[in-house]
């Protein structure tokens, strides 16, 4: 996503630099929110209504299926997995992440990393036979496709090491609502679960948990968060302990010529300080920003972004850091128009906010950087209730 919107940034001052992306999937850059929503919940989405035409909207050459396997900084050339050799003057590392594994269960006909078109097009065929799904993991992704599978008749258990389902981000009431709106629409959610292993064939997939204890299914999908893929032979960037590449406010690496965005980028952020986000608008925005600072553009990113989920009807939006452990504070707004809760939770570290949450509250993505960008640190935390209405 992030190569896409860098490709939109460098036509927005160079009409006719030649722009070459080299992706290991097979496919064209794709915007991944639509596999885990629109594409399952709208049956007048289409895969046409998503696509991006990177090549077709900016004339960037694509060359796909091929992974990036090294950088020569000083001659300034990439080689990729086909063996052929890139010549560059500037280049974009977006390599975002590759799915956490669980040691030993391979992906296969019946196991899902979940992150890409095709994986999406797998599930999608094997959706039509309501199989019964084990989904591991219960971040973003895991609990999207849940839901998702779930509204296509699929028999779904979520399996999440917590107590509750979105414990890790939610206060504790919040979560006990998250995780009803799964148990009344009729998922099995099992908390406390540990993943370990397991395999998988044509037929079906065992799992093996921490407890010793294994369980079956048709179907298993894992989302289990990333791995950053900053690590290039021959590039030598800044690495930080996650093994993301470290930027500066130009997202410049520190290696003449090279720039990183997106996923895979660790940058200073205006309001939040360093940090790395895995959404789609940082993806976009920073993206853009890198095609036109490569471009000659003298910005730099200051952007801060949001990020969403949307399961079973309810949507939510949050800017910062969204830790249960943090003190929070919940402003409860009136209902909405179809009845549905609405509040804003506030995440204090060391009485300052660090997070806002807007849980089915619209359009107020700006007042929630706005307190952010305040750096307040209010006497008592209760005086932001009604900050955000
Ligand atoms: C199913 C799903 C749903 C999501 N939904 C939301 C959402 O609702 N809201 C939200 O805010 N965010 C969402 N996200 C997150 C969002 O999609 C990511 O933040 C975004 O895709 C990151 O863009 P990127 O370009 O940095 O990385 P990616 O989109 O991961 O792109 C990186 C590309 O680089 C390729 N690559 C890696 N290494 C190499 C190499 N050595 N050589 C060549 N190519 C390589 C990868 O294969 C990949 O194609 C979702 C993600 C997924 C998977």
């Amino acid at each position: 996503m992030a190569a896409d919107a860098a490709a939109q940034g460098i036509r927005e001052r160079d009409a006719d630099g030649s722009i070459a992306i080299v992706g290991e999937e097979p496919t064209a850059p794709f915007p991944r929110p639509a596999l885990s929503k629109k594409l399952w919940t709208d049956p007048d989405f289409t895969y046409d209504d998503a696509a991006l035409d990177t090549a077709g909207s900016t004339g960037a050459t694509l060359h796909l299926g091929r992974r990036a396997t090294a950088v020569d900084a000083g001659l300034r050339r990439v080689t990729d997995s086909a063996g052929d050799v890139h010549a560059y003057e500037h280049l974009l590392v977006a390599t975002g992440g590759h799915p956490r594994r669980i040691d030993g269960l391979e992906p296969g006909p019946r196991v899902l990393y979940f992150r890409t078109l095709t994986d999406y097009e797998q599930l999608r065929a094997l959706a039509a036979d309501r199989p019964a799904v084990t989904v591991v993991g219960g971040g973003w992704i895991g609990t999207e496709i849940a839901a998702a599978l779930h509204q296509h008749g699929a028999d779904v258990t979520l399996l999440h090491p917590d107590d509750r389902l979105g414990a890790p981000r939610f206060p504790a009431a919040l979560a006990a609502t998250f995780e009803d709106l799964f148990t009344d629409a009729g998922v099995t959610v099992r908390g406390g679960v540990r993943v370990v292993g397991g395999s998988g064939d044509e037929d079906g997939v065992r799992l093996d948990l921490e407890d010793g204890s294994t369980t079956t299914a048709d179907v298993v999908v894992v989302g289990l968060g990333i791995e950053p893929a900053g690590r290039l032979d021959g590039l030598d960037v800044e690495l930080a302990d996650d093994g993301s590449i470290v930027v500066d406010e130009r997202l410049a690496t520190g290696v003449p010529g090279v720039h990183a965005a997106g996923d895979v980028a660790t940058y200073p952020d205006r309001i939040l300080g360093t940090t790395r986000v895995e959404h789609v608008d940082n993806a976009t925005t920073m993206g853009r920003v890198a095609g036109r600072i490569l471009a000659g553009s003298d910005e730099t990113y200051d952007h801060t972004p949001y990020f969403y989920s949307a399961v079973l009807g309810h949507r939510f939006e949050a800017v910062g850091t969204l830790d249960a452990s943090l003190e929070t504070v919940t402003d409860e707004l009136p209902d909405g128009d179809d009845g549905e809760r609405r509040l804003v939770v506030y995440y204090f570290d060391d009485a300052e906010v660090v997070g806002v949450l807007l849980w089915n509250v619209e359009e107020r993505r700006d007042a929630a950087r706005a307190v952010l960008a305040a750096h307040e640190r209010p006497a008592d935390a209760s005086d932001l209730r009604g900050r955000i209405a």
